[in-house]
């Protein structure tokens, strides 16, 4: 059975650096929840302190409200999933399957039955008596899925489980990963570095940074309502532009800006007039030419890349600003470098973010 996963101002240090640093957040039963953050901001630490692997120096750890600080690894009924799958290279796939479910002491007709059902769920029955050493990577990796599921778990651990896998593969297992979770609604944790990864997956997403939660929502609140420049440019790409408060009233601004006036009716943040912001504007918000628009800039086209379902651009303002641009499904007669074009940006996609 699932459970609901609780952290209480968790804290974990190594050589008296913080990896975890007071973190407090619950994650409920049958969520596929994500940590996402670059490197070494503590999110594997994290994973493992869940997992019982590290013991935190501070903090409650609970799972649907039962303590489980003092709780051993093996007791924890958690499966955990790892970057290099961790199998055992010259048993069959069954044998690596099975051991969790020898430890259960579990009958033999029972384990078969288990494991011929979680082979089926990740479609590789037909290698049941295969080395797991002759199998590929994509492939070894449902199995090191099959065997974190057939026990059942009541927390599934996955830490950046796609990474050593080529970029179609990684699409695959991510289908896959999803379909299994709402198949099971086991609660699930996964770490990831990949914001794609986090944004087409999860329920929801923490973003870590220097061991503390940055921000903590779903897909869609975290892309259009960073909470601060960090989170804008690590989830997406965007642009920033830089100013100062100038008039705010009724959920509108205009902010001075090195570029002129911008206005914005997209705030998310108690701003008071002269406060310094950095605007954040994503580049498939930004148009060419719209006459009437609010929000327009006078710009020079720089390099332009096409990708065939969008095309990007690089855009010059004044002589210090640079812009990109991406538009989707372009057509044939498209913009040259070089040229003057006019670019706006309408005011719900300028996103105000508090300067620390
Ligand atoms: P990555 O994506 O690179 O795995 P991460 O976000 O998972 O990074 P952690 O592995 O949790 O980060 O590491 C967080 C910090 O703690 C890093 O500065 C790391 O060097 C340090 N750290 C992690 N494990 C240990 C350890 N066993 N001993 C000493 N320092 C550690």
């Amino acid at each position: 059975m699932s459970v609901s996963v609780q952290l209480n101002h968790i804290r974990k240090a190594f050589d008296k650096t913080y990896a975890v640093n007071d973190v407090s957040l619950t994650i409920e039963s049958g969520e596929l929840f994500f940590l996402l953050g670059p490197s070494g901001c503590g999110k594997s630490t994290l994973l493992r302190v869940i997992a019982g692997f590290y013991r935190p120096d501070a903090g409650q750890l609970m799972f649907d409200g039962a303590d489980m600080i003092n709780v051993p690894p093996h007791q924890r009924n958690t499966g955990m999933v790892f970057q290099n799958y961790a199998l055992w290279p010259h048993m069959t796939v069954a044998e690596n399957i099975e051991y969790g479910l020898q430890l259960r002491k579990l009958e033999k007709q029972q384990r078969n039955e288990k494991i011929d059902a979680v082979l089926d769920m990740v479609q590789m029955s037909e290698y049941r008596d295969r080395p797991v050493n002759t199998l590929s990577g994509g492939q070894q990796q449902r199995i090191a899925l099959s065997r974190a599921l057939v026990i059942e778990p009541s927390v599934l651990l996955l830490d950046e489980p796609l990474s050593n896998l080529d970029a179609a593969l990684r699409q695959n297992l991510r289908d896959e990963i999803k379909q299994i979770h709402s198949k099971t609604k086991i609660t699930t944790i996964y770490v990831t570095h990949d914001q794609v990864e986090a944004i087409s997956m999860a329920d929801r997403i923490a973003i870590m940074k220097d061991g503390v939660f940055i921000q903590v929502g779903t897909p869609r609140e975290i892309y259009q309502n960073p909470a601060d420049p960090f989170v804008a440019s690590f989830v997406g790409e965007t642009n920033f532009i830089f100013g100062n408060i100038k008039e705010i009233a009724d959920g509108k601004a205009a902010i001075e800006t090195e570029v002129g006036i911008i206005h914005t009716e997209n705030i998310h943040h108690d701003f008071t007039p002269g406060q310094e912001v950095s605007c954040s504007i994503r580049p498939e918000t930004i148009h060419f030419n719209e006459n009437n628009a609010l929000n327009q800039l006078s710009a020079t086209v720089g390099a332009i890349t096409y990708l065939g379902r969008t095309e990007e651009y690089e855009l010059k303002i004044a002589d210090t600003l640079k812009l990109k641009a991406i538009i989707h499904n372009p057509g044939t007669d498209t913009i040259k470098p070089g040229e003057s074009v006019n670019i706006s940006m309408s005011p719900e996609s300028v996103v105000p973010l508090p300067i620390k």
